[in-house]
């Protein structure tokens, strides 16, 4: 076991699941690796079917009648606001977690750390100002609509993001009185543990926020099935994305489902390159990859084309993976078989003859055991490749040559999936006009916006999921609305 990397990270030991504020212990463990080393470091609980029960059963508890379901809209956003300021206070300690956990560059993950601060701050702010409204009706009627919390909710997370993921799935849920029950992911999930902690430190009240590390197919299938919840909030793969829906289905509740995209990024001739060209390549470098919202297509128009990817390349092969110390460009991937899938995609695309533009390289400090993957640009990409369809979940750069503006349109629209994209033009009738035509959640002009965003809208349509996250849009998923109808003659 090794400790001393990054050297502030205060590693937490097993303690447990979080049920009604405390640690409860549970038999079975699951070693943690750093996957910038490759070497196990810590070891986390694995809960189960009946540990997920106490959570529920602790969450109803405080929700129906406990100390959290007393509280005004203005105290629960006091706490969340607290709870905010107490993620600043351990600034360094989280950040170091996180980058150890996820072999996030430390750059990385301060932002994720900041980013999840500001989760909570957002939504400690806006605790209080969601109102309702009165409905004019037949006479001698009051009708007014207001907004319930749905009760007890599920969030299952993953492992890209656990930082931010816990804000911007909780955050929303606490801030409209609702008690929650998180199942972070087995790859990575201190921070969520040690965030559970701080909550208690801020005066959440027993059952307001439970989480139980675990397995997915133990721990997460079981929070999935469970009847006593009453949503269930999802992010991760499509495959489970589809068992999650199933099981809501069954228990006659509602979900949001966030499944990841294959993103593009539209570059006209006339876009501005200077401008364009950091961010489309940090789009799909930024957490090695491993982001739903990952700018993973680079369309281009066939005249830029020549001009354009020369300068794509240099950037590309410029790129150094490395450990969370060494200030590298991208970090590993998240574990060894996350790394072989990537790794397979790339294999498959090469002996399938598509062209590699260029290619970064690791760090020659990197870890032996890390499960690194060099950056890499393909183009042009024929596009009824998998490359050009599929998401890798990598620092893999799908480039594919476009006509004009309607090939765009339909090569951007050409997936299952609808998460975000970006258009790169100066002629601002034509941004509008394409970005009205694109089908995702997102649609960015002249920008990029992978991850982060605390108060933007964002989700999915088709394959990406459905329902929305981040911003004032979560209150509401995260809440049904009640038509009060009171006579008064
Ligand atoms: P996954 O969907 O298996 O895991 C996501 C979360 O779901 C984890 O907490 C996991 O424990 C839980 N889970 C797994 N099986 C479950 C089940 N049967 N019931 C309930 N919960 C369950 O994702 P993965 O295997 O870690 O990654 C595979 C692929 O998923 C990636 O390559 C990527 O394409 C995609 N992914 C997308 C996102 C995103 O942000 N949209 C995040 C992670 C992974």
């Amino acid at each position: 076991m090794t400790l001393d990397f990054p050297r502030a990270a205060r590693v937490t030991p097993a303690k447990g699941v979080f049920i009604d504020n405390e640690w409860r212990a549970v038999a079975r463990t699951i070693p943690v690796v750093a996957p910038a080393e490759g070497v196990v470091f810590a070891e986390i609980a694995a809960g189960g079917a009946a540990e997920i029960d106490a959570a529920v059963a602790a969450a109803r508890r405080a929700f129906e009648g406990g100390a959290w379901s007393r509280l005004s809209a203005t105290e629960r956003g006091r706490l969340l606001s607290r709870l905010g300021q107490l993620i600043l206070d351990n600034f360094d300690e989280l950040a170091a977690l996180e980058a150890r956990d996820c072999g996030k560059p430390m750059k990385t993950a301060r932002a994720d750390i900041e980013a999840a601060a500001r989760y909570f701050e957002f939504y400690g702010g806006a605790a209080d100002k969601v109102h309702g409204e009165q409905i004019p009706f037949q006479r001698g009627y009051y009708v007014t609509g207001e907004r319930d919390p749905l009760g007890v909710t599920g969030h299952i997370i993953p492992w890209n993001y656990p930082a931010q993921m816990i804000g911007r799935t909780l955050g929303p849920a606490l801030a409209m009185g609702n008690a929650t029950v998180l199942k972070p992911a087995e790859d990575a999930c201190l921070t969520p543990l040690r965030i559970a902690e701080l909550a208690a430190e801020a005066g959440f009240p027993p059952g307001a926020i439970n989480v139980v590390p675990g397995y997915g197919h133990e721990a997460g299938q079981a929070l999935a099935d469970h009847p006593g919840i009453d949503f269930i909030a999802f992010t991760g793969s499509p495959r489970v994305g589809v068992m999650i829906q199933t099981a809501a289905a069954q228990n006659h509740i509602g979900c949001v489902l966030e499944l990841g995209g294959k993103s593009p990024q539209i570059l006209f001739e006339d876009a501005d390159l200077e401008a364009a060209l950091p961010v489309v390549v940090g789009a799909i470098v930024q957490n090695a990859g491993q982001t739903c919202s990952a700018g993973a297509r680079l369309l281009v128009h066939k005249g830029l084309w020549d001009r354009l990817m020369p300068m794509v390349a240099e950037r590309f092969a410029a790129l150094r993976a490395g450990a969370p110390d060494d200030t590298p460009d991208l970090g590993p991937i998240i574990s060894a078989r996350q790394q072989a899938a990537v790794q397979s995609f790339i294999a498959r695309a090469e002996a399938e003859g598509v062209p590699v533009i260029a290619r970064g390289a690791r760090q020659e400090a990197a870890p032996e055991g890390g499960f690194y993957v060099d950056p890499v640009v393909f183009g042009p990409v024929p596009r009824d490749n998998a490359l050009a369809r599929d998401e890798v979940f990598g620092p893999v750069l799908a480039a594919i040559p476009f006509e004009d503006e309607a090939d765009a349109v339909a090569l951007a629209n050409g997936t299952d999936y609808g998460l975000i994209a970006g258009v790169w033009t100066r002629d601002t009738a034509r941004a509008i006009r394409v970005a009205r035509q694109i089908r995702a959640g997102q649609v960015y002009v002249n920008a990029y916006g992978a991850g982060g965003g605390i108060e933007l809208p964002f989700g999915g349509v088709k394959k990406s999921g459905h329902g929305r996250e981040k911003g004032f849009e979560a209150l509401y998923e995260f809440s049904a609305l009640k038509t009060l109808v009171i006579k008064h003659d």
